[in-house]
């Protein structure tokens, strides 16, 4: 059924829901920042949200944000996330069109990125959980990585992201997201860029401080082509 709320609305509902998480574990709202994800939606989508306030976006396809780049790129203070997987030969676009990329799985990609010489924030992707199609870091790879992240020195290592398998129930995710804090911990970082529509609750309550939320503010995307 197509929802009639407005993305005004729909992001009333989802800051109340993250007001609401924030209180129930003690935290401050500026601790988690919201990620508008608009893969698949066009330019117009980001213009609406940032129209709206909201400043950090994330897309997951290289190729996809080129073709929008050129409407939003210049908006003042918008940051564009790289959340999807990077390919180590498609870095240097990536560096050229995102502010931050989350989604670092080897010491070769973060060479490369850095080989483009472009100042990046980045964040390490970890798979946690056994769906071979996903993408990411082993945990037991990390320490090793966040080493080869330091030693760039274009690049600035602000966290650790994951992506659970995908489930009705938040709560089948709460494991992944305890393990990534505890990760996060073990090696010294702060970001946790975890939680996305379905279970941002969640994410918030075993400390995320950056959840990604697509569905909820946009509705559902139609597969692309
Ligand atoms: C699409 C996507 C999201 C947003 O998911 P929703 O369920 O639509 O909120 C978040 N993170 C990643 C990595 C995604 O690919």
């Amino acid at each position: 059924m197509e929802t009639t709320q407005t993305l005004a609305e729909r992001l009333a509902v989802v800051e109340e829901r993250i007001a609401r998480a924030c209180a129930r574990t003690g935290r401050r709202r500026e601790e988690v920042t919201l990620l508008a994800v608009t893969k698949i939606f066009p330019a117009q989508a980001i213009l609406d949200a940032y129209a709206l306030g909201l400043r950090e976006f994330g897309e997951n396809y290289v190729q996809e944000f080129e073709t929008k780049a050129p409407q939003v790129r210049s908006l003042p203070g918008a940051r564009f996330h790289l959340i999807g997987h990077l390919q180590s030969n498609k870095s240097r676009k990536g560096s050229e069109l995102f502010d931050v990329i989350q989604t670092i799985d080897s010491a070769k990609l973060a060479r490369r990125l850095a080989e483009a010489g472009k100042p990046m924030d980045v964040m390490i992707e970890v798979k946690l959980s056994e769906e071979e199609s996903k993408h990411g870091c082993a945990p037991a790879d990390v320490p090793a990585l966040v080493e080869a992240i330091r030693g760039e020195k274009e690049l600035t290592l602000k966290g650790l992201m994951t992506m659970p398998p995908w489930s009705d129930d938040a709560e089948v995710a709460r494991p992944y997201f305890k393990r990534l804090s505890a990760l996060a911990r073990e090696v010294g970082v702060t970001g946790l860029s975890m939680g996305m529509s379905n279970d941002l609750e969640v994410a918030i309550e075993e400390g995320s401080t950056l959840v990604r939320v697509g569905t909820a503010l946009f509705g559902r995307r139609k597969k692309p082509a």
